[in-house]
Order: structure tokens, then sequence, then C-alpha cells
């Protein structure tokens, strides 16, 4: 099968598997079309925030691979609606982080099965339940390998903000086969520059009063987001993953 015939097949099986998991009876959120990107494993830009601890390599996880498949599926709009309007995290919004961890894994198993019935060599990314309280995230991130691959930036709490909206589970596997693609909208600038912009959008965007007094756990000020008093309220909602994502209330300001 030539590569456009096959990035086209996995992005309609992935569109089935969206359509058929959300039929599930234990399925109660809504989806909207996952987006896929083919991003080079070999980017520099793995290579800086792998030197700074930030981020495993894609070489480190699975030397054969070179290009990483990066899905992401947006939560339905009115779910991102009403967590904004509430003063803290809906239980919907709560559920929606774990419903679409679920169905990234799903996600990743069919784009697996796709690929080795072409007989390319695949490898998982990560464990998604992994984290690490002491640093307040997993050894991977998919939002960061989002932004090398021009499909989001990262936003305040390590938000991913894609075509203008926050909300939505990103996930992904690597491959041998060389499906990537240059980024739609490539991040601009040395490693070095592109890593302090990413962390100062991460960490220490400008916090506005809205902004400050949007947080429920009092973790935002004009300094910046104190990320272990916002880990400790996600702990809260999660007590497996305590990301961020599982309150979301300042990522409006990212956008
Ligand atoms: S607790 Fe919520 S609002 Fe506060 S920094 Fe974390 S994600 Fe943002």
């Amino acid at each position: 099968m030539n590569i456009e015939l096959l990035k086209k097949h996995l992005q309609k099986n992935v569109e089935e598997t969206t359509t058929e998991f959300q039929k599930r009876e234990d399925i109660v959120c809504r989806f909207e079309k996952p987006m896929m990107a083919y991003i080079n494993a070999e980017d520099e830009l793995f290579d800086a925030f792998f030197a700074r601890g930030l981020n495993d390599h894609p070489k480190k996880i699975y030397r054969p691979g070179k290009c990483i498949i990066l899905h992401y599926t947006p939560y339905a709009e009115e779910i991102v609606t009403r967590n904004e309007a509430a003063k803290e995290p809906t239980e919907e919004w709560v559920r929606a982080y774990m419903e679409s961890l679920w169905l990234a894994m799903e996600l990743n198993r069919t784009i697996v099965r796709t690929l080795q019935s072409q007989g390319r060599l695949t490898s998982y990314l990560n464990n998604m339940m992994e984290w690490d309280q002491k640093t307040c995230r997993g050894s991977w991130s998919h939002s960061l390998t989002a932004a090398i691959g021009g499909l989001g930036k990262i936003g305040p709490a390590g938000s991913l903000i894609v075509n203008g909206r926050y909300g939505g589970r990103a996930g992904g596997i690597i491959t041998d086969g060389l499906y990537a693609e240059p980024p739609k909208e490539p991040l601009q600038g040395e490693p070095e520059e592109v890593v302090r912009e990413i962390l100062r959008a991460w960490e220490k965007p400008g916090c506005s009063p809205e902004m400050i007094a949007c947080c429920p756990a009092g973790a935002i000020s004009e300094e910046g987001i104190d990320k272990f008093r916002c880990q400790k309220y996600c702990l809260k909602l999660n007590e497996h993953i305590p990301s961020s994502d599982v309150c979301g209330k300042c990522f409006k300001y990212g956008i």
C-alpha cells in the first residue's frame, strides 16, 4: 500500500474506532473527529527536551522508530463550555479526562494493528497511566510532541491548544515507517529559544487577575503557576494521573 493510501486508511480506522467507542454503554462523554500528525522522531527538538530532562527521547523508547503517529481527539464543545461556566471542574469534564484516556489507548491499538498488517515495526510510546509526583509529569509528553509536530501549542499548566481550542486528548505510537511530514506550523527559533518559550507558556505565562482568580487551588500568582499546588488539587480529582488536564480551569487564558 502506498503511503498516502495508508494514511487515509489509518484516518478511517481511527475515526471508526472513535465512533464504535462511543457506542459502549459505559461511555457517557462525546468526542469529535480525531486529527492525526506524522512527526519526525529525529527532530532536533526532541534532543533539546531530552537534554533538560523534560521528555524522553523517542530513540530511548524505540530505537528503530522513525516516525511518531500522533492523534488528538477534541472533547465535544459543550463539555468545554459547561466546564468553563462552572467554578470548579464539572463531573463531566473529569469523566471526559478518563474516557478520553481509554479512547486514546484504543486508538493506539487500532494504529498498531493497521501498521502490523503492512509489516511495519511499531511500539507504544509510554504507559499512559504513568505519573511522577516528584516532577509533576510523566516521562513522555504527547502535548510536547504535538507542539514539535505543529499540531498545537503549549499553554498554561502544560495545556495543549489546538486550532484555538483546548479540551482534548493526545496519544500516539512510534513506527519504523518513513511517514513523517514537515510540521504545518513549525516552532520558530533555535532549540534553546523554543524550549524557553514553551516553559514560559507552561509555567510563567502573563497571569491576569482573572486568571489568578479562576484557579480553585490558589496555584496561580503574578509569578506564575505553582505546579505542586496544581498537582495537589488535581490529585483530589484523579488519584492516579493528577495532570492539570483533569482541572483545566486556567487553560482558556492560553488561547
Ligand atoms: S489547579 Fe486548575 S486552574 Fe489551577 S493551575 Fe492547575 S489546572 Fe490551572
